[in-house]
């Protein structure tokens, strides 16, 4: 039961009004409609999606500078190409120890690997297999 005796103040404006729904919170849409923005603008949601779609630019340039396709059969879904090193040991620290970093920090540190040839690109099912023979081409029993 809803008790419509109860009132509120909006948190947006401050006005008074009588709830009619238990979780209502403010007096109108546009007000509504203004919180949803401040809290848009505290947590920085169109500064995280522009950080998103920066890091995604930069990790298609370089996925297109290594051809844009996998090496192995040849997929050209960007969606599942991801980049592999020809050498596990020539990785970079940073990226051999799995350190926690944003992606835009991740694919440039890719991206000067790449420069020097170190890197190419792979579908996951192709990079997944490789990474499987790799495993069980290992001499240790
Ligand atoms: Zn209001
Ligand atoms: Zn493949």
């Amino acid at each position: 039961m809803i008790d419509y005796s109860i009132k509120r103040k909006c948190l947006v404006c401050g006005k008074e009004f009588t709830i009619d729904h238990p979780r209502r919170k403010f007096c109108s849409d546009p007000c509504r409609i203004e919180h949803n923005k401040q809290w848009e603008k505290k947590h920085n949601v169109a500064k995280r999606l522009r950080a998103k779609q920066r890091a995604w630019e930069v990790k298609k340039q370089l996925m297109e500078s290594l051809g844009g396709k996998c090496v192995t059969c040849k997929n050209k879904d960007l969606r599942v190409l991801e980049f592999a090193h020809k050498d596990s040991n020539n990785k970079h620290p940073r990226l051999k120890k799995r350190e926690k970093m944003n992606q835009l920090t991740k694919w440039k540190l890719l991206e000067k690997e790449a420069k020097k040839g170190l890197v190419v690109l792979k579908c996951t099912n192709c990079h997944r297999i490789e990474t499987h023979e790799e495993f069980w081409s290992n001499d240790v029993v």
